[in-house]
């Protein structure tokens, strides 16, 4: 839910030519109930979820040939609520994904809301091969959670780590927001030194977005909500950024922290340009040169995958297009942009064409360079949409 929204928006980049891996997405379009700032896919009506299963076992085995049967590294269930599946329902989806492509994945992610964590249930994916768990947290303040609509409290937050850990998940990411308007910023260091002290591995913070076809875009507009204004939330990030830095996380992509050896493989993939299928509803998909979507509405999903009809639609990307996408992509991770790449693939040579412009944004401290490659400061990741803005073709 939280990662996926990300990468839709940023869009992703085609930088490897001899793909050999490849990475499967599933959106399970389920919430027990709407979070007030959320304009993800989801529908609070769980009737249909057995048959939402079988369609997205359906949908695995119609379209096994988009990644050409590159061996698959990567499984992530997200949604909505993946953590609303009962163990059955996951194992059905594993099993198919197993029987269909292959078992010899390396990273299996599952997005999961602290109330629907226990141990039975840690134990049974635990069992079921999944190795990587990314927790909805958000905050750790009961008001703001409430506020927020989430359907967890803060102590339910730290007894589903607790429980997580009891089980023996090495692997966990916890989701936080920050940006909650307020007059300084003692909640939001609050709650990341809660985060901190419960030693993730991992930890992704996006800030509070007010998204028009939510409550809070509903209440911004009729004056009952005023958002953080810019400044505010420029400064919890750099609270952000210099609070996981002094605990050892590094910043691999402007809005998610690991520790050296839990960076997430399956958004890295994403980042570097690995192709991956997209299943479900919304599920965007990318096969190394296109990428395409399913509609996000579960009954025409449903009713196209019960007749055997791919409901998936491709969107072909021009060249320029795929540029811009390497370039706004690439300058949010750690590992950057690489110019040799961009000359040699897309005919383009950056570095003349924006000379001018590269050698302000470096005077002002914002870029850093390797031989051929750029990547951005801590400063620049403040800036990394607008930098990449300024260099699109
Ligand atoms: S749990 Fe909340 S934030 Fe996550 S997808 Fe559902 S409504 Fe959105």
């Amino acid at each position: 839910m939280r990662f996926f929204k990300g990468l839709v928006r940023i869009g992703y980049i085609c930088k490897i030519i001899e793909f050999t891996l490849a990475g499967i997405y599933i959106h399970i379009p389920f919430c027990r109930q709407a979070c007030h700032y959320c304009d993800f896919h989801f529908s609070t009506n769980l009737e249909r979820m057995n048959q939402m299963v079988e369609m997205i076992c359906r949908e695995l085995e119609l379209r096994v040939e988009y990644q050409n049967k590159l061996p698959l590294e990567t499984v992530y269930f997200g949604g909505g609520t993946p953590s609303l599946l009962d163990s059955k329902m996951i194992g059905q989806i594993l099993d198919r994904i197993a029987k269909v492509y292959n078992s010899g994945w390396k990273e299996v992610t599952l997005e999961a809301n602290p109330d629907d964590l226990n141990v039975d249930k840690l134990t049974s994916w635990k069992n079921l091969g999944i190795d990587r768990l990314s927790l909805g947290i958000q905050s750790f303040d009961d008001e703001v959670l409430r506020f927020y609509n989430r359907a967890h409290s803060a102590s339910e937050s730290k007894s589903a780590i607790d429980k997580a850990r009891k089980v023996g998940f090495e692997k966990f990411s916890l989701d936080l927001i920050y940006g909650y308007p307020q007059s300084d910023h003692e909640l939001w260091k609050r709650d990341l030194s809660q985060a901190i002290e419960q030693n993730p591995g991992h930890i992704s913070s996006y800030a509070l977005t007010v998204e028009p076809k939510t409550a809070l875009g509903n209440w911004a507009k009729t004056g009952n909500f005023v958002p953080a204004d810019e400044d505010f939330v420029v400064e919890q990030f750099e609270i952000l950024q210099e609070k996981t830095d002094k605990a050892g996380y590094i910043q691999y992509e402007v809005s998610n922290f690991g520790k050296p050896d839990q960076f997430a493989l399956h958004n890295t993939n994403y980042w570097k340009g690995v192709p991956y299928l997209g299943v479900g509803p919304s599920a965007h998909s990318f096969d190394g040169k296109n990428r395409g979507s399913n509609p996000a509405n579960n009954a025409l999903y449903l009713k196209s995958l019960e007749s055997d009809s791919i409901p998936f639609i491709v969107d072909n990307l021009s060249d320029d297009e795929r540029l811009n996408e390497y370039i706004l992509t690439g300058l949010r991770t750690l590992w950057g942009i690489d110019f040799n790449y961009i000359r040699k693939d897309f005919g383009y040579d950056l570095f003349k064409s924006k000379k001018q412009i590269l050698s302000q944004m470096e005077s002002e401290g914002w870029l850093m360079w390797k031989d051929n490659n750029l990547s951005l400061t801590s400063r620049g990741k403040l800036l990394a949409d607008s930098i990449a803005a300024a260099l699109f073709v």
